[in-house]
Protein backbone atom coordinates (compact mmCIF):
# COMPACT_ATOMS: atom_id res chain seq x y z
CA UNK A 1 0.00 0.00 0.00
CA UNK A 2 1.01 3.56 -0.24
CA UNK A 3 0.39 7.60 0.33
CA UNK A 4 0.47 9.03 -2.65
CA UNK A 5 0.11 13.15 -2.26
CA UNK A 6 -1.47 14.78 -5.32
CA UNK A 7 -2.07 18.30 -3.61
CA UNK A 8 -0.18 19.26 -0.56
CA UNK A 9 -0.69 23.13 -0.22
CA UNK A 10 -3.88 25.12 1.76
CA UNK A 11 -6.26 27.32 1.05
CA UNK A 12 -5.19 27.99 -2.58
CA UNK A 13 -2.92 26.44 -5.34
CA UNK A 14 0.89 27.66 -5.69
CA UNK A 15 2.58 26.58 -8.58
CA UNK A 16 4.72 24.42 -6.41
CA UNK A 17 1.61 22.66 -4.22
CA UNK A 18 -2.23 22.46 -5.67
CA UNK A 19 -4.88 22.11 -2.83
CA UNK A 20 -5.75 19.11 -0.89
CA UNK A 21 -5.98 15.67 -2.53
CA UNK A 22 -4.20 12.22 -1.05
CA UNK A 23 -4.54 8.96 -2.86
CA UNK A 24 -4.05 5.55 -0.77
CA UNK A 25 -3.37 2.90 -3.64
CA UNK A 26 -4.25 -0.60 -2.72
CA UNK A 27 -3.45 -3.16 -5.17
CA UNK A 28 -7.20 -4.12 -5.75
CA UNK A 29 -8.33 -0.31 -4.93
CA UNK A 30 -7.38 3.66 -5.10
CA UNK A 31 -8.97 5.78 -2.04
CA UNK A 32 -8.88 9.63 -2.30
CA UNK A 33 -9.01 11.73 0.61
CA UNK A 34 -10.37 15.13 -0.02
CA UNK A 35 -10.70 15.93 -3.93
CA UNK A 36 -9.30 19.71 -4.07
CA UNK A 37 -10.05 21.94 -7.35
CA UNK A 38 -7.51 20.44 -10.32
CA UNK A 39 -7.71 17.12 -8.89
CA UNK A 40 -8.09 15.49 -11.94
CA UNK A 41 -5.45 17.74 -13.33
CA UNK A 42 -2.66 16.13 -10.91
CA UNK A 43 -4.06 12.93 -11.60
CA UNK A 44 -2.94 12.87 -14.91
CA UNK A 45 0.73 12.77 -13.48
CA UNK A 46 0.60 9.88 -11.37
CA UNK A 47 -0.09 6.31 -11.34
CA UNK A 48 -3.69 6.87 -10.44
CA UNK A 49 -6.23 5.23 -12.70
CA UNK A 50 -9.80 7.34 -12.23
CA UNK A 51 -11.65 4.46 -12.48
CA UNK A 52 -9.82 2.09 -9.92
CA UNK A 53 -10.65 4.86 -7.40
CA UNK A 54 -13.61 3.18 -5.53
CA UNK A 55 -14.05 5.52 -2.35
CA UNK A 56 -13.42 9.18 -1.58
CA UNK A 57 -13.66 10.18 2.09
CA UNK A 58 -14.23 14.18 2.46
CA UNK A 59 -12.53 15.61 5.60
CA UNK A 60 -14.72 18.93 5.73
CA UNK A 61 -16.45 21.47 2.57
CA UNK A 62 -14.11 24.13 2.99
CA UNK A 63 -13.44 24.50 -1.09
CA UNK A 64 -9.96 23.72 -1.01
CA UNK A 65 -11.04 19.95 -0.51
CA UNK A 66 -13.94 19.85 -2.42
CA UNK A 67 -14.01 21.98 -5.49
CA UNK A 68 -12.13 18.96 -7.66
CA UNK A 69 -14.97 16.46 -6.80
CA UNK A 70 -17.41 17.32 -9.38
CA UNK A 71 -14.97 17.32 -12.20
CA UNK A 72 -13.46 13.96 -11.46
CA UNK A 73 -16.29 12.02 -10.19
CA UNK A 74 -17.70 12.94 -13.85
CA UNK A 75 -14.51 12.44 -15.93
CA UNK A 76 -14.22 9.06 -14.07
CA UNK A 77 -17.33 8.19 -15.88
CA UNK A 78 -15.98 9.25 -19.10
CA UNK A 79 -13.18 7.11 -18.65
CA UNK A 80 -15.43 4.18 -18.36
CA UNK A 81 -15.82 3.81 -14.55
CA UNK A 82 -18.36 1.39 -14.40
CA UNK A 83 -18.28 0.54 -10.94
CA UNK A 84 -19.58 2.04 -7.61
CA UNK A 85 -18.27 4.85 -6.12
CA UNK A 86 -18.34 5.81 -2.12
CA UNK A 87 -18.44 8.87 -1.04
CA UNK A 88 -17.87 9.71 2.54
CA UNK A 89 -18.04 13.01 4.12
CA UNK A 90 -19.68 15.71 6.51
CA UNK A 91 -23.86 16.56 6.22
CA UNK A 92 -24.32 19.06 3.15
CA UNK A 93 -22.36 16.81 1.30
CA UNK A 94 -25.40 14.81 -1.10
CA UNK A 95 -27.12 18.55 -0.98
CA UNK A 96 -23.97 20.18 -2.91
CA UNK A 97 -23.41 17.04 -5.17
CA UNK A 98 -26.91 16.17 -6.18
CA UNK A 99 -27.79 20.28 -6.79
CA UNK A 100 -24.68 20.06 -8.86
CA UNK A 101 -24.90 17.20 -10.84
CA UNK A 102 -28.56 18.26 -11.45
CA UNK A 103 -27.92 22.17 -12.65
CA UNK A 104 -24.98 20.92 -14.93
CA UNK A 105 -26.87 17.92 -16.20
CA UNK A 106 -23.81 15.15 -15.59
CA UNK A 107 -25.33 11.87 -15.44
CA UNK A 108 -22.89 9.20 -14.00
CA UNK A 109 -22.81 5.84 -15.31
CA UNK A 110 -21.96 4.31 -12.28
CA UNK A 111 -23.85 4.02 -8.89
CA UNK A 112 -22.98 6.90 -6.27
CA UNK A 113 -23.50 6.11 -2.45
CA UNK A 114 -22.91 9.01 -0.24
CA UNK A 115 -22.42 8.73 3.04
CA UNK A 116 -23.02 11.59 5.43
CA UNK A 117 -20.14 10.54 8.61
CA UNK A 118 -21.14 11.01 11.94
CA UNK A 119 -18.79 12.16 14.98
CA UNK A 120 -17.90 8.96 17.18
CA UNK A 121 -19.10 6.19 14.49
CA UNK A 122 -17.05 3.44 12.58
CA UNK A 123 -18.16 1.95 9.30
CA UNK A 124 -16.98 -1.29 7.94
CA UNK A 125 -15.58 -0.80 4.48
CA UNK A 126 -13.64 -2.85 1.44
CA UNK A 127 -12.58 -4.97 4.74
CA UNK A 128 -10.92 -2.39 6.85
CA UNK A 129 -12.47 -0.33 9.72
CA UNK A 130 -13.42 3.08 9.60
CA UNK A 131 -13.28 5.92 12.77
CA UNK A 132 -14.58 9.08 12.28
CA UNK A 133 -13.93 12.09 15.29
CA UNK A 134 -14.44 15.92 14.66
CA UNK A 135 -11.53 17.88 15.04
CA UNK A 136 -11.54 21.69 16.00
CA UNK A 137 -11.09 23.99 12.75
CA UNK A 138 -14.10 26.67 13.39
CA UNK A 139 -15.99 24.68 10.69
CA UNK A 140 -17.41 21.01 10.76
CA UNK A 141 -14.34 18.99 10.12
CA UNK A 142 -13.33 15.18 10.34
CA UNK A 143 -10.24 13.07 10.66
CA UNK A 144 -10.40 9.31 9.57
CA UNK A 145 -8.61 6.38 11.24
CA UNK A 146 -8.20 3.68 9.29
CA UNK A 147 -7.79 -0.24 10.61
CA UNK A 148 -7.10 -3.03 8.56
CA UNK A 149 -7.90 -6.57 9.61
CA UNK A 150 -5.48 -8.77 11.87
CA UNK A 151 -3.92 -11.64 9.56
CA UNK A 152 -3.72 -15.03 10.75
CA UNK A 153 -0.13 -15.79 11.46
CA UNK A 154 2.38 -18.24 9.06
CA UNK A 155 1.91 -21.93 9.30
CA UNK A 156 4.27 -23.29 11.50
CA UNK A 157 5.28 -26.17 8.79
CA UNK A 158 8.44 -27.98 10.59
CA UNK A 159 6.25 -28.09 13.63
CA UNK A 160 3.48 -30.07 11.56
CA UNK A 161 5.76 -32.55 9.82
CA UNK A 162 6.96 -33.63 13.60
CA UNK A 163 3.40 -34.72 13.84
CA UNK A 164 3.35 -36.29 10.80
CA UNK A 165 0.77 -33.57 9.82
CA UNK A 166 0.94 -34.14 5.96
CA UNK A 167 0.35 -30.80 3.89
CA UNK A 168 -2.50 -31.13 1.62
CA UNK A 169 -6.23 -29.14 2.13
CA UNK A 170 -5.55 -29.78 5.30
CA UNK A 171 -3.25 -27.06 5.93
CA UNK A 172 -6.13 -24.43 4.56
CA UNK A 173 -8.35 -25.68 7.57
CA UNK A 174 -5.61 -25.08 10.06
CA UNK A 175 -5.53 -21.49 9.04
CA UNK A 176 -9.13 -21.09 9.08
CA UNK A 177 -10.63 -22.55 12.54
CA UNK A 178 -9.73 -23.28 15.68
CA UNK A 179 -9.47 -26.59 16.12
CA UNK A 180 -8.61 -29.44 13.48
CA UNK A 181 -8.71 -33.27 13.62
CA UNK A 182 -6.15 -35.70 12.25
CA UNK A 183 -6.06 -39.26 12.43
CA UNK A 184 -8.58 -39.09 15.12
CA UNK A 185 -6.85 -36.52 17.17
CA UNK A 186 -7.89 -32.93 17.69
CA UNK A 187 -5.58 -30.03 17.86
CA UNK A 188 -5.42 -26.65 18.26
CA UNK A 189 -4.80 -24.57 15.51
CA UNK A 190 -3.34 -21.99 17.44
CA UNK A 191 0.06 -24.60 18.27
CA UNK A 192 0.86 -24.69 14.81
CA UNK A 193 0.64 -20.72 13.48
CA UNK A 194 2.80 -18.34 14.02
CA UNK A 195 1.91 -14.45 15.86
CA UNK A 196 -0.70 -13.14 13.97
CA UNK A 197 0.07 -9.92 11.60
CA UNK A 198 -1.77 -6.42 13.24
CA UNK A 199 -3.53 -4.62 10.50
CA UNK A 200 -2.00 -1.61 9.32
CA UNK A 201 -3.24 1.38 11.02
CA UNK A 202 -3.55 4.63 9.79
CA UNK A 203 -4.51 8.30 10.15
CA UNK A 204 -5.79 11.20 8.07
CA UNK A 205 -6.94 13.80 9.55
CA UNK A 206 -8.73 17.21 7.88
CA UNK A 207 -7.57 20.69 8.84
CA UNK A 208 -7.49 21.27 12.70
CA UNK A 209 -5.75 23.17 15.98
CA UNK A 210 -4.24 20.57 18.32
CA UNK A 211 -6.69 18.43 20.09
CA UNK A 212 -7.90 15.55 22.06
CA UNK A 213 -10.00 13.88 18.92
CA UNK A 214 -6.80 13.80 16.75
CA UNK A 215 -5.35 12.12 20.02
CA UNK A 216 -7.46 9.55 20.02
CA UNK A 217 -7.47 8.74 16.14
CA UNK A 218 -3.70 8.75 15.96
CA UNK A 219 -3.00 6.38 18.42
CA UNK A 220 -0.56 3.78 17.66
CA UNK A 221 -0.96 3.84 13.64
CA UNK A 222 1.58 3.30 11.61
CA UNK A 223 1.57 6.87 9.70
CA UNK A 224 -0.32 9.98 10.33
CA UNK A 225 -1.39 12.67 8.35
CA UNK A 226 -1.40 15.92 9.53
CA UNK A 227 -1.97 19.36 8.37
CA UNK A 228 1.53 21.99 8.98
CA UNK A 229 -0.42 24.87 7.71
CA UNK A 230 2.13 27.40 9.37
CA UNK A 231 5.48 28.00 10.79
CA UNK A 232 6.31 28.35 14.72
CA UNK A 233 6.58 32.48 13.51
CA UNK A 234 2.24 31.85 12.92
CA UNK A 235 1.51 29.62 16.05
CA UNK A 236 -0.92 32.26 17.35
CA UNK A 237 -2.30 33.08 13.33
CA UNK A 238 -2.60 29.00 13.10
CA UNK A 239 -4.89 28.70 16.62
CA UNK A 240 -6.84 31.87 15.55
CA UNK A 241 -7.56 30.46 12.60
CA UNK A 242 -8.61 26.60 13.15
CA UNK A 243 -5.03 25.05 12.03
CA UNK A 244 -1.81 23.65 13.10
CA UNK A 245 1.60 24.81 13.05
CA UNK A 246 4.66 21.64 12.08
CA UNK A 247 5.58 21.67 15.42
CA UNK A 248 2.45 21.13 16.88
CA UNK A 249 1.04 18.56 14.46
CA UNK A 250 4.48 17.00 15.41
CA UNK A 251 3.41 17.23 19.49
CA UNK A 252 0.16 15.46 18.16
CA UNK A 253 2.34 12.65 16.58
CA UNK A 254 4.58 12.17 19.44
CA UNK A 255 1.38 11.81 22.27
CA UNK A 256 -0.60 9.56 20.03
CA UNK A 257 2.58 7.66 19.66
CA UNK A 258 2.44 7.03 16.23
CA UNK A 259 5.23 5.93 13.87
CA UNK A 260 5.67 8.24 11.47
CA UNK A 261 4.09 11.73 10.21
CA UNK A 262 3.42 13.02 6.88
CA UNK A 263 2.89 16.87 6.68
CA UNK A 264 0.67 18.62 4.51
CA UNK A 265 -1.65 21.42 3.74
CA UNK A 266 0.92 24.33 4.00
CA UNK A 267 0.54 27.97 3.56
CA UNK A 268 1.41 29.32 0.14
CA UNK A 269 3.81 31.63 2.10
CA UNK A 270 6.48 29.36 2.30
CA UNK A 271 7.30 28.62 -1.30
CA UNK A 272 10.75 27.63 -1.68
CA UNK A 273 11.26 28.50 1.79
CA UNK A 274 10.09 25.81 3.43
CA UNK A 275 12.60 23.45 4.80
CA UNK A 276 11.93 25.06 8.33
CA UNK A 277 9.00 23.30 8.95
CA UNK A 278 9.99 19.76 8.54
CA UNK A 279 13.24 20.77 11.08
CA UNK A 280 10.45 22.48 13.69
CA UNK A 281 8.03 19.18 13.33
CA UNK A 282 11.75 17.03 13.97
CA UNK A 283 12.62 18.89 17.16
CA UNK A 284 9.51 17.25 18.57
CA UNK A 285 8.92 14.21 16.87
CA UNK A 286 12.18 13.14 14.47
CA UNK A 287 9.97 10.68 12.12
CA UNK A 288 8.54 13.72 10.56
CA UNK A 289 8.65 14.49 6.73
CA UNK A 290 6.96 17.47 5.38
CA UNK A 291 5.08 15.88 1.90
CA UNK A 292 5.36 17.58 -1.69
CA UNK A 293 3.22 16.90 -4.70
CA UNK A 294 3.41 13.91 -6.45
CA UNK A 295 5.55 12.10 -3.63
CA UNK A 296 4.67 8.76 -2.38
CA UNK A 297 4.91 6.82 0.86
CA UNK A 298 4.94 3.08 1.46
CA UNK A 299 2.77 2.09 3.95
CA UNK A 300 2.96 -1.59 5.15
CA UNK A 301 -0.03 -3.61 3.90
ZN1 LIG B 1 -7.89 23.49 3.93
ZN1 LIG C 1 -10.57 24.08 6.09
Amino acid sequence: MEFYFLGTGAGMPSKQRNVSSIALMHPKMTWLFDCGEATQHQILHSPIKPRKVSTIFITHLHGDHIFGLPGFISTRAALEGTTRLTIYGPKGLQEWLDATLRVTGTYLRYPLDVIEVEAGKTYEHEGFTITVDALEHRFLAYGYRIEGRQETGMLLVDRLKEHGIPSGPLYKQIKQNESFEFEGVLYESADFLGSPKPGVKLAVLGDTTPCEASIRLAQGVDVLVHEATFADTETEHAGRFGHSTARQAAGIAKQAEAKKLLLTHVSARYVEQEDHLEREAREVFPESYLMVDHQSVQVKA
